[in-house]
């Protein structure tokens, strides 16, 4: 097993160390830091041969695309559509996808929307990391003491998992609790890496913690015992999995995770205490001078 224990103050890392056993999986990924993995997605985006097209390009950011984002991005729109338009306006390649000025941003959006939610959460943080840099404050309060602090994280060092080629998506789920699903008794749920389209598919919806964690286990959840047939789960289906499972499957994603952490984790410079912080990013906290 490879877990990476070499934690440095504002270096993102895995958060809580899940109980599930090593999958066969963990050998056919790596992980490398962002300034180390570059322009290149995680994962990627699978063209006609099978093979994953990986290479990004983005334009530079100018103030007129400062303008013209301030007005694509609408009072109701929901903070993983914004990425999403954000993604889609600045970039020109993303894998096997290439766009002309001319490409119409609902044709983005829908390739956007299909894509692996690590190597959307890549391309946004590469971005950021072009047009403003590595340096990203954040302000945080010490569990232990609550001190409130300012935090310099590097989103160089920034650990992200990358896949070798297609065999490093899939992974299995073996229930503790097994469910009914369509009359059948499910033990086993075939898993592949959530699409950005779980978490953008109910605008306006605010996206906590919770129901990206839901979103992102429905998307996870691809196929049941060795069926090969490709299924969804209803949220009714969703909502019979134990408690135990839902951490178990929770705590796999984690482990398991495709694309870059976006945690970051340090010490208290008061009391020493460490702290984990989820990066916020949001446009607010991660596209402006404040926080750099
Ligand atoms: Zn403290």
């Amino acid at each position: 097993m490879t877990t990476e224990k070499q934690v440095a103050a504002g270096r993102p890392v895995a958060s809580p160390e899940p109980e599930a056993a090593p999958s066969e999986s963990i050998a056919k990924r790596f992980t490398l830091t962002m300034a180390e993995r570059g322009p290149v997605l995680p994962v990627g985006v699978k063209t006609p041969s099978g093979d994953l097209a990986r290479d990004l390009s983005a334009r530079p950011w100018k103030t007129k695309d400062e303008r013209a984002l301030g007005k694509l991005k609408k009072p109701n729109m929901s903070m993983a559509g914004y990425v999403a338009t954000v993604i889609g306006y600045m970039y020109s390649r993303l894998g096997a996808h290439e766009w002309s000025p001319e490409t119409p941003m609902p044709e983005r959006l829908v390739v956007i929307n299909q894509m692996y939610m690590g190597d959307v959460f890549y391309a946004y943080m590469w971005l950021r990391r072009e047009v403003i840099g590595n340096e990203l404050h954040m302000n945080v309060e010490c569990p232990s003491c609550k001190k409130g602090f300012r935090f310099e994280g590097d989103l160089g060092s920034t650990h992200v998992q990358c896949v070798h080629d297609l065999s490093g998506l899939a992974q299995t789920y073996t229930l503790k609790d097994p469910i009914d699903v369509r009359k059948k008794k499910v033990t086993v749920f075939q898993m592949r890496p959530p699409r950005w389209g779980a978490l953008a598919l109910k605008e306006g919806e605010s996206l906590n913690e919770a129901t990206a964690k839901i979103a992102s286990i429905r998307s996870s959840i691809v196929g049941l015992n060795d069926d090969p047939n490709e299924i969804t789960l209803t949220d009714d289906e969703l909502d019979e999995l134990s408690k135990k499972d839902l951490e178990g499957i929770s705590a796999l994603l984690n482990t398991d995770y495709l694309g870059p952490r976006m945690v970051v984790e340090g010490e208290c410079p008061r009391c020493e205490a460490p702290f984990k912080q989820m990066i916020d990013w949001s446009y607010g906290g991660f596209f402006t001078s404040s926080s750099v």
